[in-house]
């Protein structure tokens, strides 16, 4: 194996419009991270995005479900499931990057959330835990072992995928100041026990 800034990977998870003050499910600070995110990424050789990218009408949204409204929770095939305003749907303006984030370096972006009936918060595996995003075998074809993240949003996405990133057998670090949380009902400090719990290192 090559250098050691060759095993290494930075995954910024889904710096996307909608998850920026003004868009459709905007993270409160969301947009304050794109200029850290982009001086952390310039430490790192290899750098991987994702980016979330849902049909219209997807089921996660809360008006895909009559008499529901966004931010309660039901059940679906897979266990239980948080309804969201519509957000990143594909094409839309939404759904693009963040238009500050400047990392022209990155090798790959990997789509999420994109099956109908799936919600997916991890860039490893959709919410029913069975459904691969591809991403894992990329990684380990590429060679990489040490994975760092960053993004939107801390107690979501970037914990789901730090987890993931985890239980694929990569060493794991989370950059929180590079990540701003959502936090509905103490989902921040759950996320951030969870990933010390699961070995994730939580680094400046
Ligand atoms: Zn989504």
């Amino acid at each position: 194996m090559g250098r050691k800034a060759d095993r290494e990977v930075l995954i910024v998870v889904d710096v996307q419009r909608d998850f920026c003050p003004g868009g459709a499910l905007a993270v409160p600070g969301g947009d304050e991270i794109v200029p850290i995110v982009n001086r952390l990424a310039r430490e790192f050789a290899h750098v991987v995005l994702t980016q979330d990218w849902h049909p219209a009408g997807h089921a996660s949204f809360a008006s895909a479900h009559p008499g529901r409204a966004p931010f309660e929770t039901i059940e679906v095939a897979y266990g239980p499931q948080t309804l969201w305003p519509d957000h990143c749907v594909q094409g839309s303006d939404g759904a693009s990057f963040h238009p500050a984030l400047d990392i022209p370096h990155a090798e790959l972006v990997i789509r999420k959330g994109h099956h109908r009936n799936i919600d997916s918060y991890s860039g490893f595996r959709e919410n029913d835990r069975r459904t691969p995003t591809g991403l894992a075998g990329y990684l380990r074809e590429r060679g990489f072992e040490r994975v760092t993240l960053c993004g939107l949003a801390t107690d979501y996405c970037v914990a789901f995928s730090a987890l993931d990133a985890r239980e694929f057998g990569f060493d794991t670090a989370v950059v929180p100041t590079a990540c701003r949380g959502i936090d509905l009902d103490g989902s921040l400090a759950r996320a951030l026990a969870a990933m010390r719990e699961a070995g994730v290192l939580l680094r400046s």
